[in-house]
């Protein structure tokens, strides 16, 4: 294996998120510490990462004979402290700005100076989290998208105080786990989803106003082209970080009406409809 200059990842955050990045670093043979909050979370994780590494095995992606192997290379832990030895952190807690401060905080006070610290924000603007921190120099926004061992884009989001050196290494991370790293400028939702969210955004409107129902809508997107359907890809994202991120950025961009959450999607979010996670969203998801 080439000498890579980040070799201990822990990732922050054990959901829909830290599960697929944290498969995406296994299969490109990165020791990993998985933190989350309970054990519950973990074991969630823990079988996921395992389906992710069998469904890999079937597309031959990885040996089945390194199945076991690569299983044993990831710790699964509720102790923050497992992470001190890393060089490089990779947060994917909830999408909520003091959430995020707080365990930055707690980062900086574990972590040697030179480990690198990047958020996997959707939304939130880089240098605005960095300026908080005791070593901003070191920390920036590495955006992965959903599934993030299929995906191949990452947005690499240089803050006001991020040291070109630092976005130099997470450029070579990102393409060390055959990522298309892109840098991008630090605004709120960064390039993709300020885009999208009008995708999700005017879909949801177009159902409120009763022009067609969700799945005419979905069908429609995917006919055009579209991978999947605007309600489809909230169901997997997450209905609970989607809204988070759209009222994120419309925070951000002083309440301009263009990025106006809906009261559909609110509803969803408060009946815990929240997709794939919980079972059911916009579609139902047996086990
Ligand atoms: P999720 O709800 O699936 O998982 C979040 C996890 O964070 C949960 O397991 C929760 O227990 C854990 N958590 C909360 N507070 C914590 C803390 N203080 N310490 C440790 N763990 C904590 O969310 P997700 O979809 O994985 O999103 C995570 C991040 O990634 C968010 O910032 C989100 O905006 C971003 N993101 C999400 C997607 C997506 O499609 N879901 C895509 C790109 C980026």
């Amino acid at each position: 294996m080439e000498k890579r200059t980040l070799q201990h990842i822990a990732i922050c955050g054990a959901g829909v998120m830290g599960s697929g990045i944290a498969t995406a670093l296994l299969l490109h043979q990165y020791p990993v510490v998985l933190y989350d909050l309970n054990d519950a979370v973990l074991q969630r994780a823990r079988a996921k990462i395992a389906q992710n590494l069998q469904k890999a095995v079937q597309k031959g992606k990885l040996a089945a004979e390194q199945l076991e192997a690569v299983q044993q290379q990831i710790q699964y832990t509720t102790t923050l402290a497992d992470c001190a030895q890393a060089d490089g952190v990779i947060e994917a807690i909830v999408e909520n700005r003091a959430a995020k401060l707080e365990l930055f905080q707690q980062l900086e006070s574990l972590l040697p100076d030179t480990a690198i610290i990047a958020t996997n924000t959707s939304s939130i603007a880089i240098s605005s989290l960095q300026s908080e921190l005791r070593f901003p120099h070191r920390f920036l926004g590495m955006h992965f998208f959903n599934p993030a061992h299929i995906m191949k884009l990452i947005e690499i989001i240089r803050g006001a105080f991020t040291d070109d050196s630092v976005v130099e290494v997470a450029k070579e991370f990102a393409e060390s786990i055959g990522k298309i790293p892109v840098v991008v400028k630090d605004v709120p939702g960064f390039i993709v989803n300020r885009v999208a969210r009008n995708f999700y955004n005017e879909a949801l409107r177009i159902v409120e106003e009763g022009i067609a129902d969700y799945p005419q809508v979905d069908r429609l997107m995917r006919a055009y082209g579209f991978r999947m359907g605007p309600f489809e890809l909230m169901d997997l994202i997450g209905v609970d970080t989607n809204f988070a991120v759209t009222l994120s950025i419309w925070e951000q961009y002083f309440y301009d009406p263009r990025f106006a959450p809906t009261l559909l999607q609110k509803q969803y979010v408060d009946a815990k409809k929240w997709g794939r996670k919980t079972g059911e969203g916009f579609y139902s998801y047996d086990a």
